[in-house]
C-alpha cells in the first residue's frame, strides 16, 4: 500500500509541505499560515446530463409540447385538479418510466437552476427503476384517495424534494438552500393544487424541510 501524502504548494507552485493527512488535519490549526482552498466548479448541464445518461441508459428526453402524450396528461391533470394546476405544460418538469418531460421554457432557465431540477427528477428515474411503472403508479395514486390526501405521493416528492434541497446547497451553498423563497416554494407543492393537494399538513411538511436543513448544515464545509 503506497502512503497518501498532501502537498501544500505556494502561488508560484513550489511545494511548501509534504504531510501525510494525519498531520495535515493537525498543521491545520488555528494560527496555521496556510489555508488549503479548493474550488470545484459548479457542474454544467451538459455533464449532468451525460452523468444521468450513465446511470439511466434508457433515459429520453423530451419536450411536453412535441409529445402527444404530454398534451393528453395536461387535460387529464386539469381535470382531476378541478383546473387548479394549469401549469402542466409550460411549468412542471415531470419523469414518467426513463423519461423526462420538459416544458415550455426549459431552455429560458439558468443552467444552475437546471441542474437542480435534473437532480430531483433522478430521484424519480430512480423511483421508477425501484418499484416499476405498476409500483410508482400504485405508489402515486392510489393512497389514501387521489385527491387530497396521498400518503406515497407524498413520499416519493418528499424523496425527491430532499435530493432538490442537497443539490440546492451543493451548488448554490447553504444559504439558497435555507431561502425562505424555495421553502415556500416546496410546501405549497404539497399542499396546493399542483399535485392534487397530496399532503396539506403545512407544520409537517415544514418539519420534514427543516430536517433536512439541519443534516445539511451539518454537513456543510465548516459546519
Ligand atoms: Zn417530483
Amino acid at each position: 500500500m503506497r502512503a497518501a501524502f498532501i502537498i501544500i504548494y505556494d502561488s508560484n507552485g513550489r511545494s511548501l509541505r509534504k504531510l501525510n493527512p494525519v498531520v495535515f488535519r493537525r498543521a491545520l490549526g488555528p494560527g496555521d499560515a496556510y489555508r488549503l482552498e479548493v474550488t470545484i466548479p459548479a457542474p454544467t448541464l451538459d455533464a449532468t446530463l451525460s452523468e444521468l445518461r450513465a446511470r439511466f441508459p434508457r433515459l429520453r428526453v423530451i419536450h411536453k409540447r412535441d409529445d402527444g402524450f404530454s398534451r393528453l396528461l395536461d387535460v387529464l391533470v386539469r381535470v382531476v385538479t378541478f383546473g387548479g394546476n394549469s401549469a402542466y405544460m409550460s411549468r412542471y418538469v415531470t419523469t414518467l418510466g426513463q423519461s423526462i418531460y420538459l416544458p415550455a421554457g426549459w431552455e429560458a432557465r439558468g443552467e444552475l437552476e437546471r441542474v437542480i431540477v435534473l437532480r430531483h427528477e433522478a430521484v424519480h428515474l430512480e423511483q421508477f427503476r425501484r418499484y416499476g411503472k405498476l409500483g410508482m403508479a400504485l405508489l402515486y395514486l392510489v393512497p389514501v384517495c387521489p385527491i387530497g390526501l396521498a400518503i406515497g405521493r407524498a413520499r416519493l416528492e418528499w424523496e425527491a424534494y430532499a435530493e432538490t434541497f442537497r443539490a440546492t446547497a451543493e451548488i448554490l451553498g447553504l444559504e439558497a438552500a435555507r431561502d425562505p423563497a424555495l421553502r415556500e416554494h416546496v410546501l405549497t407543492q404539497f399542499v396546493g393544487p399542483a399535485y392534487g393537494y397530496m399532503w396539506p399538513f403545512r407544520r409537517q411538511v415544514g418539519r420534514w424541510i427543516d430536517a433536512e436543513l439541519e443534516r445539511l448544515a451539518q454537513s456543510a464545509p465548516g459546519g
